[in-house]
């Protein structure tokens, strides 16, 4: 069958090959070996043998069906890294042997104003996720990074920065742009005080990010034995936020907040942190709603907001300033086969500070 390039028009079926990957059957089972198809590559596809993915803590949300809509067999990871094994006719951006990276996108409509914008993550027609989405070349769901391969459009596949190491650059294609965006959005720079809650995948990376764009770094956790960590990773600061009297020495004093919470938490507290005109920026997504106080908000001009990953060039601009500035994630290497068991420690926040699988245990 003839291979043509995808487009926003709907389904076209390419024909595919099998892979192993990992991925759950339903909400509640645990994840195991299955095999999936990946659709032969089109002239504008690249493949890419999957050499590391993290573990956001989004896959888990979809695994269990904390956000309602997932659809099974549910294959995730958006946070993969690895090398071009074969190109298209088309492909320009790349070459067999180049390393690569995909993210939490694989498509979007590329002509909404959004997408035209390079904000395809809020593209009007919706953006195509790298797994638990529509997939419009075989007609079923996209797959996501736990898995030995994957084929990308190449106007989707991030060029990776040699001087990083590999494994530990894998998160930054959700955690690192993830909180990039919103720091970049809301300006954070020299002279600000920024807070950081929740010491996990996205807010170690957020540390180290804000740090590195000359902010004043807050981090503030439920975990005490998380403290050393944060100073290390950067911050110049850190607040047991179950402790109000260490919480009192912050209140209206905070330019920028940015919560990466994954779990229920009275957001209120944090509100107010907030100086005048400052913003609290939601990334963490808790599966139920957070209630929000009209008095949190209204005496000090404060705003609640939210922010989603980011866009493809922005997030090229990510990874080349993180190789600019020698940033990389702290992971902790697993095989595929302890995945079930990562995800019960990330419940329990116990991870520093991400998961990272080397797919090459998937062919054990
Ligand atoms: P993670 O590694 O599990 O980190 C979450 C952190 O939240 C934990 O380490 C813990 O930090 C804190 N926490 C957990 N349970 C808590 C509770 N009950 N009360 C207070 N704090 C709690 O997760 P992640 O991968 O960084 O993801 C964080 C959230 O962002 C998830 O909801 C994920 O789905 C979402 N996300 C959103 C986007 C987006 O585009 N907006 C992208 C990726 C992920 P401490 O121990 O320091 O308290
Ligand atoms: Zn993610
Ligand atoms: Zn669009």
């Amino acid at each position: 069958m003839e291979a043509v390039r995808s487009t926003a028009e709907g389904v076209i079926a390419v024909n595919g090959k099998d892979a192993r990957a990992f991925g759950t059957e339903a909400a509640e089972a645990p994840l195991q070996q299955l095999t999936i198809k990946r659709r032969n590559p089109t002239p504008y596809d690249v493949e890419i043998e999957i050499l590391f993915c993290g573990v956001c803590h989004s896959d888990l949300h979809t695994a269990r069906n904390e956000w309602h809509g997932t659809v099974y067999p549910c294959v995730p990871g958006h946070e993969i890294v690895g090398r071009i094994v074969s190109v298209g006719g088309h492909v320009s951006k790349f070459k067999v042997g180049d390393l690569a990276g995909v993210g939490c996108m694989v498509d979007s409509c590329r002509e909404c104003d959004y997408c035209q914008e390079g904000l395809e993550q809020y593209c009007e027609v919706g953006n195509i996720g790298t797994y638990n989405s529509p997939d419009k070349h075989l007609g079923i769901r996209t797959y996501g990074g736990y898995s030995e391969s994957v084929v990308v459009d190449e106007a989707f596949v991030l060029h990776i920065p040699e001087n990083l190491d590999l494994a530990a650059t894998a998160p930054l294609l959700c955690a690192g742009i993830t909180t990039y965006s919103p720091l970049k959005h809301w300006n954070v720079g020299p002279g600000q005080k920024v807070g950081v809650v929740g010491l996990g995948g996205l807010g170690h990376m957020a540390v180290k990010l804000a740090k590195a764009m000359g902010a004043e770094v807050i981090v503030f956790t439920t975990s005490e034995s998380k403290f050393e960590d944060a100073r290390r990773l950067g911050a110049d600061d850190v607040v047991l936020s179950k402790d109000p009297e260490q919480m009192k020495k912050y209140t209206g004093k905070l330019h920028f907040l940015l919560d990466a919470v994954s779990a229920q938490h009275d957001i209120n507290l944090y509100l107010s942190l907030l100086r005048v005109d400052g913003t609290l920026a939601l990334v963490g997504a808790p599966e139920l709603p957070l209630p929000v106080a009209a008095f949190s908000l209204i005496p000090y001009r404060r705003s609640l907001a939210g922010s989603m990953i980011g866009g493809i060039a922005e997030t090229q601009e990510m990874l080349d300033f993180c190789g600019k500035h020698g940033i990389t994630s702290d992971i902790e290497m697993i095989n595929i086969q302890q995945i079930n068991e990562a995800y019960e420690r990330l419940l329990k926040g116990d991870v520093k500070y991400r998961f990272v699988i080397d797919m090459a245990s998937l062919k054990k």
